[in-house]
């Protein structure tokens, strides 16, 4: 492929480059298993010392494909698909942290991620600490322990609508050398590129805009290939020390900027398995094909609704960083200055019940467990994905329990105006 082609034509054409007589479209690669007839080949690419394909757990084709365009998208080095984002995210940290570890991060990300973290994860022996990313610098620092292997954080908080400041995390996380992972689901690299910004690993749910169509839960890992690991070596031993179920190979000295992205595929795939069905990877590359034409289109369509909310008397509050006085409004334009995403929260005055009456009015808008999809709709986090948050935790994770979360999609703008009107009607 040409290099530096635009993020447009990566999202139509970055990924699946066919030869001559082959499908112009990403063929959808159903078959667990690839064949070989001479049997030293297939144990070159046990070794690792070929690539190909053996068995899909592993590689497979349309995966491969569609992890490449995403990897392209960010302008990293590699990218590996997994089954969902909560996957994409455990991979992420468990590629680098073990049983006896810490992780840093920001209070204000996504439930699943915030349980994962806080719950699961500390089960398998791995400590979490939140902070509030709008702590100071020195704040945060005092976070870190020696045994600190990164620090995490959302571009935009899903479902709080906070956007993250990537340089300062980046410059704390660095600065105590370990790596920032962010979340980029919402802003995708359409709007948002971490790596530009000092992040070293993004992880997505590719399940919301890449998709786009409500169709795969998926999510995906890549890698920048910045992090300098053996600098650090002796925080990072499973990327910097012979892997003995790898016939003693160490990642960073055979695979140099690759090592993390391919400890992922051949230890962690390998040995935990989430990987996509190639018939959902095919249709996540026909969402990515017109993500550069979705977003804007989510974006201009939410700005109208977040000004349109912002001026009516029965809402109380709203956080959009499209909005000039939002609290996220330099950091929006700084990050994100091409528009940030579909995703509005806001709250209406009365109390809990009128939020619900609120979207049980709703006609074309429909109340679903889903964000970032062509079709606009809503979800109250505090009763529904929330749900099993404390008042404490609901607040500590930035999320007022009349927060009512709007997810902007891609129809006439009159028409999802003129539905959240006549909902407000009827409150
Ligand atoms: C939805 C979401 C996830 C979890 O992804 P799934 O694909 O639902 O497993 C993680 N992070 C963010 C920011 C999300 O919005």
């Amino acid at each position: 492929m040409k290099k530096n082609l635009k993020t447009s034509t990566l999202c139509v054409q970055a990924g699946w480059e066919p030869k001559n007589g082959e499908p112009r479209v990403l063929p959808i690669i159903q078959s667990t298993t690839f064949k070989y007839d001479n049997s030293e080949e297939m144990a070159m690419l046990f070794d690792l010392k070929k690539e190909g394909f053996f068995y899909t757990r592993l590689q497979n084709p349309t995966n491969d494909a569609v992890a490449k365009k995403i990897a392209a998208l960010e302008g990293g080095v590699g990218a590996m698909l997994t089954s969902s984002g909560q996957a994409a995210n455990f991979y992420a940290v468990f590629n680098i942290c073990e049983a006896g570890d810490h992780i840093i991060a920001s209070n204000e990300i996504y439930g699943g991620t915030f349980n994962l973290f806080g719950v699961t994860m500390k089960k398998l022996g791995i400590e979490c600490t939140f902070v509030n990313p709008e702590s100071s610098e020195d704040e945060i620092q005092k976070a870190f322990k020696p045994n600190t292997k990164l620090v995490f954080g959302e571009t935009i908080s899903n479902p709080g609508c906070n956007v993250l400041d990537i340089e300062k995390f980046s410059r704390i996380a660095h600065k105590n050398g370990v790596p920032l992972l962010v979340d980029n689901t919402f802003a995708t690299p359409i709007n948002c590129r971490p790596f530009e910004w000092g992040c070293d690993i993004v992880t997505h749910s590719t399940t919301k805009y890449m998709d786009g169509h409500a169709t795969s839960v998926g999510g995906a890992i890549v890698d920048s290939g910045n992090f300098n690991w053996d600098a650090y070596a002796d925080k990072f031993p499973g990327l910097c020390t012979p892997d003995e179920s790898y016939h003693g190979l160490t990642y960073t000295k055979a695979f140099g900027k690759l090592a993390y992205i391919t400890k992922l595929v051949a230890q962690l795939m390998r040995d935990l398995g989430s990987i996509p069905s190639p018939n959902n990877s095919f249709l996540l590359n026909l969402g990515l094909e017109t993500l550069h034409l979705r977003v804007p289109q989510h974006c201009k369509n939410a700005q109208k609704v977040a000004e349109f909310l912002k001026d009516d008397t029965r809402v109380a509050w709203i956080h959009y960083c499209g909005l000039k006085d939002d609290k996220c409004y330099e950091l929006g334009q700084k990050y994100m200055p091409n528009g940030s995403c579909g995703v509005i929260a806001f709250g209406l005055k009365g109390n809990r019940d009128t939020a619900i009456k609120f979207m049980d009015s709703l006609e074309m808008i429909n109340i679903v467990t889903h964000v970032a999809d062509a079709r606009t709709c809503v979800l109250h986090p505090a009763s529904h994905t929330h749900r099993q948050l404390t008042e404490k935790q609901l607040k500590a994770a930035g999320i007022a329990p009349d927060l009512i979360r709007i997810s902007v999609g891609i129809e006439n703008i009159e028409d999802i105006l003129d539905d959240i009107k006549q909902a407000l009607d009827k409150i």
